[in-house]
């Protein structure tokens, strides 16, 4: 049997230290906005290497939070890829903004840069990277296109925790970005969490009003806030993860080697990771024609895989009210993506014996 993800095993990797933080939050009485949030967000921005970190309740709001924070509201567009998870649709909308798509290059599966400057209108005030899979958007263009035309460049790095574009950490490369803690997550909490980064002193400290009620000073409400924070018990567990997430990032790497290696040249060989591009292997999606047989033919030997994602966002239910241009590399891609096991409860052997499966399974079909 091997599972997609197995967080009882992950987690247990990480006792006593995770009983011994529950415990000293247990202990101190202190639960919500405390000592260990403000200790894990001043080492997650350093590990990140951003001036600052605001912990808040999930990587839903803090995508929310950050555009928020840009005062992106109604009658505002934001730039969005089309394949991506829906949380990065959902963030726009819920500002009343609108979420305008962009598709990948016709081999990739990150927002192709090339295609962004005509989805711009004057009313477009952001564009959101996704870092999908653990694979940093292409940043150097886009922080371009971003500059040149006047808008805010934030990521969605909640895929990402760790991955560099041009020797630099997500988290680092746009004007906020925005991470989840859920916990299958590359550093995952123990229940939802996320954070926020940035260097802006005015922006980190609306940030701080905005998860907390819009208030700095106990009842004083400067603006209408929300309440997102992130509490202590997840902040201590963080802590302990923070210190073993390259460690498990490198581990992700030689699994993503492995599968590289045994699917070159196959059907399923993985994309091919941009220069100066170091992913942090989130998943390990490919694709192919015929999907459901390939998971039905693993699924029969115990290897379980995932799909992401299955439905394009905008052929979702909460997105079918709308018309939508065109976009047949994001249906492409929900067609037929799938991803291959990956992560720290796997070892390099459990890799090539899910490659080798795959490989004949795929073989299979073709004959
Ligand atoms: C997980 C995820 C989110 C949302 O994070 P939550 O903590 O579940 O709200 C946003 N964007 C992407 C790309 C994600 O994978």
């Amino acid at each position: 049997m091997i599972p997609f993800l197995d967080l009882q095993r992950i987690n247990a990797g990480f006792e006593p230290a995770l009983k011994q933080a529950v415990g000293r939050v247990l202990a101190s009485g202190r639960y919500v906005l405390g000592p260990e949030v403000e200790a894990f967000e001043s080492e997650f921005a350093a590990y990140c290497g951003a001036r600052h970190c605001i912990g808040v309740a999930n990587g839903l709001d803090a995508l929310h939070l950050i555009l928020r924070a840009f005062d992106v509201g109604a009658g505002d567009e934001v730039i969005v890829p089309s394949h991506t998870f829906i949380a990065t649709w959902l963030a726009v909308s819920q500002t009343g903004a609108t979420p305008v798509p962009v598709e990948p290059g016709a081999d990739g599966f990150l927002i192709d840069p090339a295609r962004v400057e005509a989805a711009i209108t004057p009313r477009t005030r952001a564009l959101i990277a996704v870092h999908l899979y653990g694979h940093c958007a292409d940043m150097q263009p886009l922080r371009q296109i971003a500059q040149r035309h006047h808008l805010r460049l934030i990521e969605d790095a909640a895929q990402a925790h760790g991955a560099r574009d041009l020797g630099r950490r997500a988290g680092s490369l746009g004007d906020a970005a925005a991470f989840s803690f859920y916990p299958g997550k590359n550093l995952g909490a123990l229940g939802d969490g996320g954070a926020i980064t940035c260097d802006d002193e005015a922006l980190a400290r609306q940030l701080r009003r905005l998860r907390n009620y819009g208030s700095l000073e106990k009842y004083r409400h400067d603006i209408a806030g929300v309440n997102s924070r992130l509490d202590e018990m997840q902040a201590a567990v963080l802590r302990v993860k923070l210190e073993r997430l390259d460690a498990d990032n490198a581990h992700r790497r030689v699994l993503a080697a492995v599968y590289t290696d045994a699917l070159r040249g196959s059907s399923l060989a993985p994309w091919p990771v941009r220069a100066h591009s170091e992913p942090v292997w989130h998943l390990m999606t490919v694709q192919h024609d015929a999907r459901a047989t390939l998971i039905a033919a693993l699924a029969a030997k115990g290897i379980e895989c995932g799909v992401h994602y299955p439905l394009a966002c905008h052929r979702q239910g909460a997105y079918a009210a709308r018309r939508w241009p065109a976009l047949p590399r994001a249906e492409q891609l929900a067609a037929r993506v799938l991803s291959l096991p990956i992560g720290p409860h796997l070892s390099a052997d459990d890799a090539r014996t899910v490659a080798r499966c795959a490989l004949h399974a795929s073989e299979a079909v073709a004959a």
